[in-house]
């Protein structure tokens, strides 16, 4: 799909940003251990929490393939930060479509200025992949919902104000009976809990929140039990197309710095780049990204065009993980010991390339999702 010239003047202010701005915002980061809200604020600024809300709601517009390309020019610099925000992006997006809900309308704009973040919540403490799972609950209560629960591993949940939580409205495994709700974090009931102590992707924000008899008004169920646990996953068909394509900017990230460190490393009196055996593994790379990214384009041409891409979004991201797991190390080994530095690339796209292995859905299920689709 082409984009449009606006789409491509984002993406490539997007992929600046990156390379210029999230790059020593993601070392400090990692240094830190936690996330950088002036950055996250700074990503806002330049629209990036805006893509695809429509324009007579002050966004702009744009296609889900440009979101997609974003999302890959910024994992160049941090896979963490790219998810990140992305996620207030979708949270914005998602409040902004109900038009006809007060508290969606009053929570999006602030968020898709920079103000606020976002996150959705779907893992729990007991419950990953096998989402249907869930055990956090939902109960009706004159004029609205009490809800109880936990929820762990949420992109933003550090700071987010405002999640889409899912829960469990009827018994515990049918996913008939989960529903969404907005939950807010100033709200009596709702407890942070500590971030997830990982040993990266720290710009990421994960963490998790526990609620409380938090007390829900009716208005926060957005999508109704029946309804939800077909929409998201239907929806899901989008982050994984994005999350493929985030693995394409950590490998070209890498190849960038492979090409870089081959012309100004000498072994045996000549360039490393002049080494017939050092180059042939970075044309590897190069080749197997060709061919990922020619799949990952015409996953997101069929997203921006509303089809069904159940089983081409499973395939990106099998494709695009198995790219960045094959590649990013072997494209720190070009780098010799230089490769291990703490503010070396590798030390943020190898934890990058493990989590996009399970963020919105792990490598089995794809594997399960492409066994069941792909020859019926
Ligand atoms: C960076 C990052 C960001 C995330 N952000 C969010 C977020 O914003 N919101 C959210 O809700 N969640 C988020 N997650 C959680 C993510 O969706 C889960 O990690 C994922 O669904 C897998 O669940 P799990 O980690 O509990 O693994 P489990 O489901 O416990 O699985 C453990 C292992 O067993 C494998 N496995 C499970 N079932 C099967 C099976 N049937 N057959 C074969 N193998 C199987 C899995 O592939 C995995 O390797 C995020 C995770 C990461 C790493």
């Amino acid at each position: 799909m082409t984009l449009t010239s606006q789409e491509r003047a984002l993406v490539a202010r997007a992929r600046a940003f990156a390379d210029q701005d999230l790059v020593p915002a993601a070392e400090a980061c990692e240094r830190d251990r936690a996330p950088d809200l002036a950055a996250l604020r700074a990503a806002a600024g330049l629209g990036l929490t805006s893509i695809q809300i429509p324009g007579a709601q002050g966004g702009l517009g744009m296609s889900f393939a440009a979101k997609s390309e974003i999302a890959e020019a910024l994992a160049r610099a941090c896979f963490g930060f790219s998810m990140a925000i992305l996620n207030t992006h979708n949270t914005a997006w998602r409040l902004a479509k109900l038009t006809d809900n007060p508290l969606a309308q009053r929570l999006f704009p602030p968020m898709m200025a920079g103000e606020t973040t976002g996150c959705a919540a779907l893992t729990e403490p007991g419950a990953g992949s096998d989402f249907a799972s869930i055990a956090t609950r939902a109960e009706r209560i004159p004029g609205g919902w009490r809800l109880n629960g936990a929820k762990a591993w949420i992109t933003n949940a550090q700071h987010a104000s405002v999640a889409i939580c899912f829960a469990q409205t009827g018994t515990q495994g049918d996913g008939a009976g989960i529903g969404a709700f907005i939950v807010e974090a100033d709200r009596p009931g709702f407890s942070r809990t500590p971030d997830s102590g990982t040993f990266a992707i720290h710009a990421n924000g994960i963490g998790g929140f526990s609620l409380t008899d938090y007390e829900a008004p009716e208005e926060a169920l957005i999508m109704e039990p029946g309804a939800a646990f077909r929409q998201i996953m239907s929806e899901i068909n989008g982050a994984r197309i994005y999350v493929a394509a985030m693995c394409l900017g950590m490998v070209d990230a890498a190849l960038d710095s492979a090409t870089a460190y081959g012309k100004s490393r000498n072994s045996f009196g000549k360039p490393l780049g002049q080494h017939q055996g050092w180059r042939w593994r970075l044309a590897g790379a190069e080749a197997e990204l060709a061919a990922a990214r020619a799949l990952v384009r015409k996953a997101e041409a069929e997203h921006s065009a509303g089809e069904d891409t159940q089983l081409i979004a499973a395939q990106a991201k099998y494709v695009g993980i198995g790219l960045a797991n094959k590649h990013i190390p072997e494209l720190l080994h070009a780098h010799g010991a230089s490769g291990l530095k703490a503010d070396s690339l590798f030390s943020r796209h190898i934890a990058g390339m493990q989590a996009a292995s399970f963020a919105d859905g792990s490598t089995e299920i794809m594997l399960e999702r492409i066994g069941r689709l792909a020859r019926p």
